[in-house]
């Protein structure tokens, strides 16, 4: 009889560790999750803005319908100085996404909806009531050691996936920092449950009346409830701000004399950090173990996400002998390219929303002034740059396409379809699958070749099947897009072809459907340029 694979060990059931489980199971891979708490019973809502392509990942594991059945759905952010409106944010798009740009949603709902669905996976093992204390790895594996009602335990995995949150103890077994930085300000952030009258839209306010020097940010949520969240001092006290009435003097300011109920308030410092290497031999760091950001801009968990998936298919793609060590290596390098822009992109926007000295803060004050009437200045108020997927135009995985730095790297615009990018979705069909309505449903399970006509497909499977261990599903772009939205979406030219890795991102644009491009693309895909992937 075979053995049992060893599982992929998942330190930490967060919304990462979860999404990433689920993520390997489809690829066949068994996983565990070791969770700390003796229950899963999130609290709070925390991460509220799923963005639309991390919505996407979670489509893949059949969690997406229910979170924007749920959500409140916007499209809109208003940002105001005063009681003025000083611009408006929205979401450029390439393509025809499945999903809006953001749906609000508390993260307690969405991990319970992902617990739910782990519940019935059955390569997803759920181990409440097991923290991790002690790792150790070998060639042959991880032994991921475990505290337990019962006890100390010893589990052995292929690899292990710390996803055990900002203050991992998988990092600190690894004896790795966390540098970066803590800010002084707390933020004081409430969900209010009440009829605020405002349309489902983020509305942020610089220096309103009822937080004087401060700012404040509303966002929906569902069943009339509303976070606000407050600037207040570093010394800020919730438990006296409560007792004192001042707390109920504060939500009076947002909410005047309609009733409400406080569902619930946290107070919280925000940090700027990163793990020195999110890859240590079997060892990969995802989420909040690897970077901790401030959520102007719903960066947190929106990338958390990523990681998760870009983790999983190259795991997946190892255990299978699809791929080497350098695949492995290479989430070490995207992810990490990934999270020092949202910290890069963070950092800023807390410049603009904690100014460090006097100085900054008569610059960030002269900003709003000026912006008052001249819209050059709009563009430099930064109430948060929202989060969006990141591209891999440097990665070894990636063929390079056209002048990389001709590619526009301001946060919040529409990216051009260069290898690097997310694919952009579209309207598609595919005879012999019913089921598939939009281009990125054809994707996360190996390789996807769009190639021009139906002429080329033969030819370029052949191709594909020499070149690489790992599936590879080639469609012709002629045949599966019906109603022309792809190639207007792709930009594409009449003989162009692509590589889509399995999270989606374009990892070629070849300009004619050349066999020996695609396979050169390929083997680059797999983090194996020279040559194949050494068998399992
Ligand atoms: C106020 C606030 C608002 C936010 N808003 C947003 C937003 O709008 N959008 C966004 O994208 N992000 C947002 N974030 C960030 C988001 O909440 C986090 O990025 C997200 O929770 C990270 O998920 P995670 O799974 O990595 O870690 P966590 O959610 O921290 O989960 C870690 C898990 O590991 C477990 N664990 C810990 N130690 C061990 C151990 N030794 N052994 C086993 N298990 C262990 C914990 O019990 C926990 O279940 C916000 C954060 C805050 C504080």
């Amino acid at each position: 009889m075979a053995a049992t694979p060893a599982p992929v060990l998942i330190a930490g059931g967060g919304p990462v560790g979860i999404t990433a489980g689920l993520l390997l199971a489809r690829f066949g891979v068994p996983s565990v999750v070791l969770e700390a708490q003796p229950a899963h019973a999130p609290v709070g809502s925390r991460a509220i803005c799923m963005q639309r392509d991390a919505l996407d990942v979670l489509a893949r594991v059949g969690c997406a319908a229910p979170i924007v059945a749920e959500g409140v759905t916007w499209t809109l952010g208003r940002t105001y100085y005063r009681e003025t409106e000083l611009l408006q944010i929205t979401f450029p798009e390439r393509g025809r996404s499945a999903f809006p740009p953001f749906v609000n949603i508390p993260q307690s709902s969405t991990e319970r909806r992902l617990w739910a669905r782990a519940a019935d996976e059955p390569l997803v093992a759920l181990r409440t009531g097991h923290r991790v204390v002690g790792l150790e790895q070998d060639d042959a594996g991880v032994t991921v050691r475990v505290s337990t009602a019962g006890g100390i335990e010893d589990i052995f995995g292929s690899h292990l996936l710390a996803c055990d949150g900002a203050r991992s103890t998988v990092r600190k077994l690894l004896v790795l920092g966390f540098e970066g930085h803590s800010y002084d300000d707390q933020f004081l952030i409430a969900d209010i449950r009440t009829d605020l009258g405002f349309a489902a839209e983020r509305r942020f306010f610089f220096d309103p009346a009822w937080n004087p020097g401060r700012q404040v940010l509303v966002h929906p949520q569902p069943d009339s409830v509303w976070r606000i969240d407050w600037q207040v001092p570093g010394d800020f006290d919730l438990e006296r701000e409560r007792a004192s009435g001042a707390l109920d003097q504060r939500v009076r300011a947002v909410v005047g004399d309609r009733p409400y109920e406080v569902v619930w308030v946290s107070a919280y410092r925000f940090h700027q950090r990163l793990a020195p290497t999110f890859r240590a031999g079997r060892v990969l760091l995802a989420g909040d173990a690897a970077h901790l950001m401030s959520p102007f801009g719903a960066r947190g968990l929106n990338s958390g996400i990523h990681d998760a998936e870009n983790a999983a298919w190259k795991l997946a793609f190892v255990r299978r002998g699809w791929a080497g060590d350098a695949l492995l290596a290479s989430y070490d390098t995207e992810r990490r390219a990934a999270a020092r822009e949202n910290l890069r992109v963070t950092g800023e926007t807390m410049r603009f929303l904690v100014p460090r000295d006097a100085e900054e803060a008569r610059r960030r004050r002269a900003v709003l002034e000026r912006a008052l009437t001249d819209p050059a200045a709009r563009r430099l108020v930064d109430s948060g740059r929202l989060a969006e997927p990141f591209w891999y135009l440097d990665s070894p995985l990636t063929t390079p396409w056209g002048d990389p730095d001709a590619f526009p790297r301001e946060p919040g615009v529409a990216r051009p379809v260069v290898p690097g990018v997310l694919c952009p979705d579209g309207p598609c069909a595919v005879p012999a699958r019913p089921d598939v309505v939009r281009l990125r449903q054809l994707f996360g399970s190996g390789f996807v070749v769009l190639a021009p006509t139906t002429a080329d497909v033969a030819n370029l499977e052949a191709a594909c099947r020499a070149a690489v261990r790992a599936p590879v599903d080639v469609y012709a772009l002629e045949a599966i897009d019906q109603l022309g939205g792809l190639a207007s979406a792709l930009e594409t030219g009449r003989r162009t072809a692509y590589v889509v890795r399995p999270d989606g991102h374009l990892a070629a644009r070849l300009d004619g459907p050349d066999p020996r491009a695609l396979t050169l693309s390929l083997r680059r895909a797999v983090g194996d340029p020279g040559g194949l992937p050494d068998g399992p």
